[in-house]
């Protein structure tokens, strides 16, 4: 039975391969002679094969007309000393036009002129450095004759992404045409999962992670701690972020939206959200703790303490007192910022204090900087974190330049070197936030637990 089966397929398969033979024939009669004889004569296997083999048989004349062609039209270029040359380059740092246009071999006068004094060339250099580079095609007389780039995306447009193309052509008149198209981008959400073995940058290039989320990465979590040197060999990080596409094409990455950083039995983790009528976002905890800290350790953090909070036998008067805040060493005139956000309650003079600030803080809190140089805020304006609100100085009962610093908590003092344990860790969600922010994440978190690559969806869910 199994013998007369196969002779009917081989039967059928030598009719499938006379057709086929018909059809090459037809279309190459000069290779009749050369196969049809033994073909007929092989096993139904050997003849698919030397079928399938036929093509590759190369008429010679073909090939060399081929080359013929191509050194005929070398010999040409040559001949006509027109040689162009492909070019790129990125955009440095506090480059300018003449520097970038230098570094493609433009050296046409005209060009380097016309292009320096265009808005549109001048975009491509004003954000700084660009991760995708310049092209031109530029001749032997430095002359250009092709210029084309991804112009920077203007800040804050990261919710419309855009790709923006600058096109520089010869027009007719003999100068050159500049024009700039745009097209809106797609986003598309990937997940990642890497394990750290080496330097982290490493390991999420070899993940083929763009460097842009890796900076971000870095940023998100540099109030905790610095990833680049606190991660191990052995630590987990899954990301989710999200990646821009035009036709289909990833061309750049966009946000970082969610990170999961597992070191030495310590689990981080920070999705992004944008409250509404935000226009920028931060990152938080699954719980809602932002990763930002909201409060700076110091108004001048490193600055030797010459007179701690407490008790102390005064400088200037000479009896036992409270020393009711901490002294730092500063020279006159370094900037003081505000140790988090607030209300400023008092900037003026006032007596011992000389020029001195007091700022109200949400959550009953109060900071106060005195013996400045100068006061750079007025009363009852509003302040942010590390915002500039004076110099130190000398002013009031001193014995010397530092800034006497202080921190209230419902009223009482405490010393200030202790005040981290009394405030905030975290920025908190805007207030009534809360029921969006799960809305909004609930995606992000899924996915992170998808790019963690376990069983850990229910544990995210119940991290709330
Ligand atoms: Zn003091």
């Amino acid at each position: 039975m199994v013998d007369v089966s196969r002779a009917k397929t081989a039967a059928l398969q030598v009719r499938q391969l006379s057709a086929e033979w018909l059809v090459t024939l037809r279309a190459h009669p000069r290779r009749l002679a050369a196969g049809v004889g033994s073909a007929l004569l092989l096993s139904s296997a050997g003849a698919y094969a030397l079928v399938e083999a036929q093509p590759q048989l190369p008429p010679r004349a073909n090939v060399a007309t081929v080359i013929d062609a191509g050194v005929q039209g070398q010999t040409a270029a040559i001949a006509d000393a027109d040689l162009h040359y492909a070019q790129s380059t990125m955009v440095r740092r506090q480059d300018t036009v003449q520097q970038l246009l230098r570094r493609l071999g433009v050296t046409d006068p005209a060009a380097v002129k016309q292009l320096g004094a265009d808005a549109r060339v001048r975009a491509l250099v004003s954000a700084g450095a660009t991760p995708e580079p310049v092209r031109a095609l530029v001749n032997a007389q430095g002359e250009l004759l092709q210029l084309s780039a991804t112009l920077p995306l203007p800040s804050g447009a990261e919710a419309t992404p855009v790709w923006r193309e600058l096109q520089v052509r010869p027009a007719a008149d003999g100068a050159l045409e500049v024009s700039t198209t745009e097209r809106p981008m797609q986003t598309r959400t990937r997940l990642a999962s890497v394990s750290v073995r080496g330097a982290l940058t490493t390991a999420l290039s070899q993940s083929g992670v763009p460097a842009p989320i890796g900076a971000q990465l870095v940023k998100v979590f540099a109030p905790q701690t610095d990833l680049r040197r606190t991660l191990r060999k052995g630590d987990q990080v899954a990301l989710v972020y999200e990646m821009q596409t035009l036709d289909g094409r990833e061309v750049r990455s966009g946000r970082l939206l969610a990170a999961e950083i597992r070191s030495r039995g310590i689990t981080r983790q920070a999705v992004w959200f944008a409250s509404s009528g935000s226009a920028s976002g931060a990152y938080y905890t699954p719980a809602g703790q932002g990763m930002e800290k909201a409060w700076a350790s110091s108004p001048l953090p490193g600055a030797r303490v010459t007179s701690p909070f407490g008790m102390r036998l005064h400088p200037v008067k000479g009896r036992r007192e409270m020393h009711e805040g901490v002294d730092f060493s500063a020279h006159i005139g370094t900037p003081v910022p505000s140790v988090a956000d607030g209300r400023v309650k008092f900037a003026g003079v006032q007596s011992g204090y000389g020029n001195v600030i007091k700022i109200d803080h949400p959550g009953g809190f109060e900071t106060v900087y005195a013996h400045l140089s100068s006061i750079a805020v007025k009363p009852g304006q509003t302040v942010s974190e590390g915002q500039l609100i004076g110099k130190t100085g000398n002013s009031g009962t001193s014995t010397g330049p530092h800034l006497h610093f202080e921190f209230h908590a419902a009223g009482r003092l405490v010393d200030p070197l202790r005040m981290a344990s009394y405030v905030p860790q975290g920025r908190p969600l805007p207030p009534g936030e809360k029921a969006a922010f799960y809305a909004a994440t609930a995606v992000m978190r899924t996915q992170l637990a998808q790019a963690a690559g376990s069983g850990d969806a229910i544990r995210l869910a119940r991290a709330d």
